[in-house]
């Protein structure tokens, strides 16, 4: 059996935007461009589910449009996080009619659809024939740009292969801190206080924010805040903060093979640069694309979702199906740049942007 492989700049070209909200398509103004235009005071590019998010994007898809000679009427949004892209339909809304449809596969429970407002909610992505037969009063059509969520969405689909997509983060994880920490890297140490911080509870702490975290187990298990009094001063609410932790890693002493980490991390974060781990953000890269179509095609589907990064085929067929009549394709991931594009030094090397990697279609 084999399986049938593609990138997604077949389907959307270049019109792809990562976290900075810089077009792919040099043509398009991102969000440095837009920023002064639309009177934003934001410094750092707006995140999805923002106000200035929502204004940013519609105005991409606005240039897009007229470069095609062809106004903007509509929009369609699919996505896989109930709270982050619902709140990026929301923002739309306030501009233009919406439509959104959001999937979490989740095949133990019998199939479930639900529509609130503006946005499908459904436990399959095999919804997506539903949320086709709900558009038959919302034309689609040259007036429309259908928004493609990448992450997890497009590839990785949540609740089927998202798996993957984690692993990628957790081997670039392991890669930045054997990196840094050589023969004394302890990986069950490591992964103990990872999974420990990631959690809910922590997220006053974290922010929820991956480069933190990142940086946060690294010094911790590097020797510059031991493990056990971060957690104890966590839980006595001494430590509530990056600032405070930031500030009692120099206080403690950060070993010299840490410094240049934690110069970048604590500098980025003073500049509120919500990505500042750039070293960790280019081995996730690395490790996502080493999990893009490299299984062989004898692999069975159950495997090929749990090892192999896989583009969602209801997706790919909803997309065919709205381009076909007309409507503009635009793929918008929260995912940094920074773990979408190779750097100059791997581009030579022959590595490729996110969309452009082939990937294997495969579904459950
Ligand atoms: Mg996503």
């Amino acid at each position: 059996m084999g399986y049938r492989r593609m990138t997604l700049a077949e389907l959307l070209g270049d019109l792809v935007a990562f976290r900075s909200l810089t077009p792919q398509d040099e043509g398009l103004p991102g969000f440095l461009q837009l920023r002064g235009r639309l009177g934003l005071s934001e410094e750092h590019p707006p995140r999805k589910g923002e106000a200035a998010y929502a204004r940013v994007v519609v105005e991409i898809l606005r240039e897009a449009q007229a470069r095609r000679g062809a106004r903007l009427h509509r929009l369609l949004y699919l996505g896989d996080t109930k709270r982050n892209d619902a709140l990026t339909i929301k923002a739309l809304s306030h501009h233009l009619p919406i439509r959104g449809f959001i999937a979490a596969e989740s095949l133990e429970e019998s199939q479930r659809i639900e529509i609130k407002t503006r946005v499908m909610f459904a436990n399959r992505w095999e919804g997506l024939a539903a949320f086709q037969d709900w558009l038959e009063d919302f034309p689609v059509d040259e007036g429309t740009a259908l928004i493609l969520d990448l992450d997890k969405t497009a590839f990785g689909a949540r609740g089927r292969n998202d798996g993957a997509v984690d692993s990628a983060r957790m081997a670039a994880l392991y890669r930045m801190a054997e990196e840094t920490l050589g023969q004394d890297f302890q990986r069950e140490s490591f992964k103990a206080l990872y999974l420990k911080l990631n959690k809910q509870e922590y997220h006053f702490f974290t922010r929820d924010n991956q480069d933190y975290l990142a940086y946060i187990c690294l010094m911790a298990v590097g020797g510059a805040y031991p493990p056990s009094a971060l957690l104890s001063d966590l839980s006595s609410g001494r430590l509530h903060d990056l600032a405070g932790f930031i500030r009692r890693c120099q206080e403690n002493g950060v070993p010299r093979r840490l410094l240049p980490i934690h110069q970048e991390v604590s500098q980025g974060h003073l500049r509120g640069d919500p990505t500042p781990f750039k070293g960790f953000r280019r081995w996730e890269y690395r490790e996502t694309v080493a999990r893009m179509d490299w299984l062989p095609d004898t692999t069975s589907r159950e495997e090929l979702l749990k090892g192999e990064i896989v583009l969602t085929p209801e997706v790919i067929e909803f997309c065919h199906w709205a381009k076909d009549k007309g409507a503009l394709l635009f793929g918008l991931t929260d995912k940094p740049d920074e773990a979408s594009l190779p750097t100059p030094k791997l581009r030579a090397q022959g590595y490729l942007p996110l969309h452009h990697v082939p990937m294997k279609l495969a579904g459950p």
